[in-house]
């Protein structure tokens, strides 16, 4: 608040002296650099990195905490200086502090980011430095600059059929120690944090308060958010460099503060974590044989719709990934197991998902043996308990099989999955509930009723 006062008396003593069309034409417009990149070949990169995101990292789907990021990051939009790109934005349940933009429009804001910023203007800082370097193009920028053979015809290639992420990983562009497309040099910092500062003013936001957030992060030698830092090198001094900005800048009312800040961050302070099972929670008393593990479906159902259908789900559970496409998970923070390779998986709760989108005309029973060879494939313990049997799903012909596999709950002898399959438009909807398989016989009744609650539009 003082900060706002003070500059705004320089910036109206520097008008006076210098006259504020001149000062307008200080301010630099920053455009992006070289790149072997189409705008469209950004965006269509970024779709594959984010659906890549969405499988191996906790996404919450907290429709009040997305919907607020989505609020900001459309305020900020509105400046000339964010581009045309189709912005979307995420949040990653996640302790450390971080966030990345991946080309073409997605942006990621891990919930640690939200606790740690001390008002609405940093984290509406962090999604413009963010959305800069998706405008800036600095990702594929980086990716191109040192390619420059190479990179040409593998991008024709990929252009080809084929997905980009893997046509082009060798180039750096991968989710790797070296990907390019996440790690910034610091020329590239400074302009986000320049033309951050811009789209933050336009949208009525002090800028400073990006650099004060950052300077934050940077304090005690970065031990706060070392990721952070090692994506977003300082590049040296950034109060100074805004404050030397907002000197160019005409003077502005920074008033934009919805009020909600407070409130968005005791709900993402409150969202639990994809923690290890650890079996039933010792509430005081001994745990009993009888005590519903924390995973358990709550018997109160809550409605989810995507575009290809909708259902209901137990309250207790969070929905997780793509919610427009409909590719989901749907869990409670203790049924997302993280492996040593840090790739998150389910071990209690429910995903739905398209097969076979791209062929078209499936069959459901051979489509269903497909897609059980398929998950077979990848879980090569996975048996099939009970064959496929006739069910209603959405007032049309469904399947449901019942397989065993290997639970990723050390106290658990086995997984049971229960697979719902029919066929839509778009290819095979399917669902599998994955449960430990102590806990089968108590959910059936619970899952009968999700299978009952599908509609399509
Ligand atoms: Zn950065």
């Amino acid at each position: 608040m003082n900060m706002r006062t003070s500059r705004r008396i320089l910036g109206t003593a520097a008008a006076a002296v210098c006259g504020a069309v001149l000062l307008h034409a200080e301010l630099k417009y920053l455009k992006p650099g070289f790149n072997f990149f189409s705008p469209e070949q950004d965006i269509k990169l970024g779709q594959e990195a984010a659906a890549q995101v969405m499988k191996t990292q906790p996404v919450v789907n907290n429709k009040e905490v997305v919907d607020y990021l989505t609020l900001l990051g459309k305020k900020l939009q509105k400046s000339p200086r964010a581009g045309t790109f189709p912005f979307s934005y995420h949040l990653i349940y996640d302790k450390n502090i971080n966030a990345f933009a991946l080309p073409g429009g997605p942006i990621f804001i891990n919930s640690a980011t939200i606790l740690a910023a001390d008002n609405e203007a940093q984290l509406v800082g962090v999604l413009a430095h963010e959305m800069s370097h998706v405008a800036l193009r600095h990702g594929t920028h980086e990716a191109s600059k040192q390619n420059l053979i190479a990179l040409p015809a593998a991008l024709a290639g990929a252009m080809f059929g084929g997905t980009m992420l893997g046509s082009l990983a060798q180039y750096g562009l991968g989710f790797g120690a070296n990907s390019l497309i996440l790690k910034f040099s610091r020329d590239a910092e400074a302009q986000a944090d320049y033309n951050g500062a811009e789209m933050m003013a336009d949208a009525g936001y002090n800028p400073l308060e990006m650099a004060h957030f950052f300077e934050k992060l940077e304090a005690n030698g970065g031990k706060m958010a070392p990721q952070f830092l090692s994506d977003h090198p300082n590049p040296g001094n950034r109060v100074k460099a805004v404050e030397e900005e907002l000197q160019q800048m005409p003077q502005r009312d920074y008033n934009a503060n919805t009020g909600e800040f407070p409130h968005i961050k005791d709900v993402v302070s409150r969202i639990p974590p994809p923690g290890n099972y650890k079996g039933a929670p010792a509430q005081g008393a001994a745990p009993s044989s009888q005590q519903a593990p924390v995973a358990r479906p709550d018997a109160t159902l809550t409605s989810f719709s995507s575009n290809s259908y909708s259902l209901e789900y137990p309250s207790n559970w969070q929905v997780y990934g793509d919610q427009q496409s409909g590719a989901v998970t749907v869990a409670p923070g203790s049924g997302l197991v993280k492996g040593s390779d840090g790739a998150t998986s389910v071990g209690y709760g429910m995903i739905a998902s398209f097969y076979g989108a791209d062929t078209g005309n499936v069959n459901l029973r051979t489509g269903t043996q497909q897609l059980i060879q398929q998950l077979q494939k990848e879980n090569p313990q996975m048996t099939v308990a009970k064959a496929a049997r006739p069910i209603r799903v959405g007032g049309q012909e469904g399947l449901e099989t019942v397989l065993y596999s290997h639970s990723p709950y050390p106290n658990e002898a086995r997984e049971v999955d229960l697979l719902v399959t029919t066929v839509r438009p778009q290819g095979m909807l399917y669902l599998v509930f994955v449960t430990p398989g102590s806990e089968y016989d108590q959910v059936q009744s619970v899952y009968q009723r999700i299978i009952g609650s599908i509609t399509f539009p």
